[in-house]
């Protein structure tokens, strides 16, 4: 075979025998290497992923009082890399139903466009922080445990954070034993001088407190949300978070 030189020479090699007998086994081991390649291909989210036949998913409950009926909130999640040590679970859809027709178009909008986004994989996270920064300005809500949610899409976010939480997309910062030790002590310690003061017969009192968990009179931390800051020696001083402000 004539091979047309076209360009300068700048070095050569003389084709030894073991370099033919080299390049004769290499194609050899390339099939061989590619036997290997789908055990540690990982599968990520992406928009063209097809939809199994099933998925499986949890159903939330929300109850408010900006709506006459509950709503309920299916998440559906995929398991990718099923059975392998890259398994993982991540949310796929999601529906809501309820029995209140008004709020029906921008429920399926919201839906939709969430689903979407699911889909498209990557960081899908920050979808919880957008929907509970969403306040309604006819004015939000106490929830059980005296959290506030400024809206329903605020709690629907919240569903989709207590969801992403199950299955391990978010992880809850732990509260480390001396902050919790210290919201403890100081509990502790309002109690005793709440108990002290106050004339009031003890039964009453854990009446009203089991209704949210914290001491009655608390009022609404802004670090989070909940209803839980209580006066001591002149500092506001939060029993959920621990947050404390003075003067
Ligand atoms: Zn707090």
């Amino acid at each position: 075979m004539a091979i047309k030189i076209e360009k300068k020479i700048k070095g050569y090699n003389v084709v030894k025998p073991e370099d033919k007998a080299a390049s004769a086994a290499a194609p050899a081991a390339q099939p061989a290497a590619s036997k290997e390649a789908p055990k540690a291909e990982v599968i990520q989210m992406h928009e063209s992923l097809e939809r199994p036949e099933t998925l499986v998913g949890s159903t939330y409950k929300i109850k408010s009082p900006l709506f006459e009926h509950a709503l309920y909130v299916t998440v559906n999640d995929i398991v990718l890399n099923a059975g392998t040590q890259h398994e993982q679970r991540r949310p796929f859809e999601i529906f809501i139903n309820s029995k209140n027709m008004d709020h029906f178009q921008w429920i399926v909008a919201l839906t939709r466009i969430i689903s979407a986004v699911f889909r498209k994989g990557g960081d899908v996270t920050f979808l919880v922080e957008e929907m509970k920064a969403v306040f309604d300005p006819r004015g939000g809500y106490f929830k059980a445990g005296g959290v506030y949610m400024p809206s329903i899409v605020a709690e629907i976010g919240g569903v989709i954070e207590q969801h992403m939480k199950t299955i391990g997309l978010i992880h809850d910062p732990e509260m480390d034993e001396s902050t919790r030790k210290l919201i403890a002590e100081k509990r502790a310690a309002y109690e005793a001088a709440a108990n002290g003061k106050g004339a009031a017969p003890a039964a009453t009192e854990t009446k009203t407190e089991s209704a949210t968990g914290f001491p009655p009179g608390a009022t609404l931390c802004a670090k989070c949300n909940t209803q839980a800051l209580v006066l001591m020696d002149g500092c506001q001083t939060c029993l959920n978070c621990g947050y404390s402000k003075c003067g």
